[in-house]
């Protein structure tokens, strides 16, 4: 019954593992103190197991004390030994609590998982006290300390270092199951250990066991390390620390600095390295971060209430430090503020500003720069909306056209669509400010399908009226006939606006790409059995390879304005490009020229081969369904 006699013989007791786990504590407050470390929840998780540590440790050490100094109170006695268990089994669900948030498992087995911790706790708390109260747990008779209640305990430690083991294993996959199974390995170690001690009839390795777990996950999954040669923190650490701003209503200072050639690299050379350093050394609770290959040291602004001087001195000498070692580089400064520390922009608005900032200077981003930002995450937050809602008819996607005129017809007969999106915040926006952004961030196929449904929808209502067209060509992006669906998707959308395929061209800009080269060649292939013709966009612009060129089956050449201006401009340039034109016709494709402004630029394209033309000097771009104004009935 009296399970095992644990002060019987004082000399069993040796304070070693006590006070190594309190030494190991103090180690490791210290580093968390003067280093930086990312403090989220799982930090104060931390926190909380070391303090507990701290009075587990202490706490082992005062009772047995007080029994060998043998003229202490039993009450008082007691009350550290209860102080004791309980800082030991709140590590304990602690780390249950740690384990299951590290699994993130589905709701079920969470709730099952904390239910289970729960009834322990309350269990295994009511115990103690049960035993204590009625003088069955740690008790003294005579001159004799028993403790019965250590079975419990054990029983305690089983039961929730067994659930995280379990947890850890059954779910492994949830992790990186490497990972998963070291922190299982040092578990397992806690056992050993325990159960080592216990042979030896004493207790003072309980706490160290529940060390090890804390410091192998710490290892394993929180050490967020300075990279040894710029002494920078890693990204998470800069998204941590701005969430924490963000939480605690911090105003930042965010020096950003990118340095030509160290993108990539990390190591700057020893010399350049101690002088960046001392120039750090100023500021308070200033910490360097290492964010998408640039530097970002970040300090808070209210420790720092002269930043502007401070700021200023670190330019003065980065002026001398980079002419020394002839770097060029992009430095920006900022206030942070609550929009950007809110979801953590800055690695975005370092990549927005990053052609607006000159080299070799220090740019203060200004609230022009802040405000055009803001504006450009708000399209891509709309680009994102109109891709996943998927419907063909989205409002926000207007149709406009430019109609193109036939030089043998004398006529309007066929147009390019071009789009314009109209937003609620921005009203109508133009493509400058939206393609590219759609095109990064792989929006754009999204939108030309939309923009083609539209197209084939106005086709459709002029072929009921009897208008003359021949065709409206669509824009489409180089990086969407990647997509393996691309010559179904258009083709859907055809058939499902019943018109005839012959009556969508496709304007495809050339790419310098040649890797795609076999891919787009066969998709332009396939869609030109259906009787879709193709438009060469923007000839003239990129460098055109003309084996290239002829090899895929384009229909119509565009000649781009700079080659309009260029013809305009003398003899030879007029020669270059009429020699194009010519060459072109003879190979059987049509010339179209596009911004025509003039009779001058119309007259001259003509005697340039031109079969169509296109430009302000006819229309400037308008409403799709305006367009029947060019086209005759
Ligand atoms: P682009 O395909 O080369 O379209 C011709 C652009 O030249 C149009 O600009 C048009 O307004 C402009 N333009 C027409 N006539 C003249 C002229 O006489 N003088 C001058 N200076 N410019 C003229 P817009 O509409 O702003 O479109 C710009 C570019 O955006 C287009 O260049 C095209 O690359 C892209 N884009 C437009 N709509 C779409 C689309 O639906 N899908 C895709 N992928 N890209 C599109
Ligand atoms: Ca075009
Ligand atoms: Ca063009």
């Amino acid at each position: 019954m009296l399970e095992s006699l644990l002060i019987r013989d004082e000399t069993q007791f040796i304070a070693v593992g006590d006070v190594f786990t309190v030494i190991l504590c103090v180690m490791l407050i210290s580093l968390f103190t003067i280093t930086y470390v990312s403090k989220d929840k799982v930090f104060r998780m931390f926190q909380a197991m070391i303090g507990l540590l701290m009075i587990a440790s202490w706490s082992d050490l005062l009772w047995h004390s007080l029994i060998i100094q043998g003229n202490s109170s039993d009450t008082l006695i007691y009350i550290i030994h209860f102080v004791f268990r309980m800082a030991i089994l709140a590590i304990l669900y602690i780390f249950s609590c740690y384990t299951i948030e590290l699994m993130y498992l589905e709701a079920r087995p969470r709730k099952a998982s904390y239910t289970y911790i729960n009834i322990g706790l309350v269990l295994f708390i009511s115990t103690e006290i049960i035993t204590a109260v009625t003088g069955t747990g740690f008790h003294r008779i005579d001159a004799v300390y028993f403790t019965e209640g250590y079975s419990i305990f054990r029983l305690a430690f089983i039961y929730y270092i067994g659930h995280c083991i379990y947890l850890l294993i059954r779910y492994r996959k949830r992790m990186v199951t490497k990972i998963a199974m070291c922190i299982v390995a040092v578990f397992l170690l806690c056992f050993l250990i325990y159960a080592v001690q216990m042979r030896h009839g004493q207790n003072s390795y309980t706490v160290i066991t529940l060390t090890l777990p804390i410091i192998a996950v710490m290892y394993l999954l929180h050490s967020n390390p300075y990279e040894k040669s710029t002494g920078a923190v890693g990204e998470s650490g800069f998204d941590h620390r701005i969430r924490e701003a963000y939480s605690r209503k911090q105003e930042l200072i965010l020096m950003c600095l990118r340095v030509q050639g160290f993108e990539n690299t990390n190591s700057f050379t020893p010399a350049m390295r101690l002088e960046i350093f001392r120039y750090f050394k100023n500021i308070k609770k200033g910490v360097l971060f290492r964010v998408n290959g640039r530097l970002v040291m970040v300090f808070p602004k209210d420790l720092n209430p002269d930043y502007k001087n401070v700021v200023q001195k670190l330019c003065d000498a980065f002026d001398v430090l980079f002419e020394k070692f002839s770097y060029d580089f992009k430095a920006m400064f900022l206030v942070s503020e609550e929009f950007l520390n809110k979801d953590n922009l800055y690695p975005l608005l370092y990549d927005f500003m990053e052609s607006r900032v000159p080299y070799n200077t220090y740019y203060w981003l200004k609230d022009s720069d802040i405000s055009d930002f803001k504006m450009q995450q708000y399209v891509i937050s709309q680009l994102e909306d109109i891709a996943e809602k998927e419907d063909l008819d989205d409002e926000r996607v207007i149709p406009y056209s430019q109609p193109v005129f036939n030089v043998s017809t004398q006529s309007y007969d066929t147009a390019e669509a071009l789009m314009r999106l109209e937003l609620p915040e921005t009203g109508l926006i133009y493509p400058d400010q939206f393609i590219p952004l759609a095109e990064k961030y792989n929006y754009i196929h999204s939108l030309s399908i939309i923009i083609l449904n539209k197209t084939c929808k106005m086709i459709k209502k002029y072929l009921k009226e009897g208008r003359k067209l021949e065709r409206i060509s669509v824009n489409f992006s180089m990086q969407e006939l990647r997509d393996d669906n691309f010559a179904k998707d258009i083709i859907d959308v055809i058939e499902k606006n019943d018109i005839p395929y012959s009556m969508i061209a496709i304007e495809l800009t050339e790419s310098q790409n040649d890797e795609d080269f076999e891919l787009v060649k066969s998709r332009i292939e396939e869609l030109k059995t259906y009787g879709i013709k193709f438009y060469l966009d923007d000839f003239g612009t990129g460098y055109s390879n003309f084996d290239r060129i002829m090899e895929l089956p384009f229909d119509i050449i565009k000649f781009d304005r700079s080659l309009v201006i260029e013809s305009a401009k003398d003899e030879s340039s007029a020669y270059m490009v009429n020699t194009f034109a010519g060459m072109f016709k003879n190979l059987k494709y049509r010339v179209l020229y596009e911004g025509i402004e003039d009779t001058h630029d119309e007259s001259r394209c003509i005697e340039m081969h031109a079969e169509f033309l296109q430009g302000y000097k006819y229309s400037r771009p308008i409403k799709m369904e305006e367009l029947d104004k060019f086209l005759s009935a």
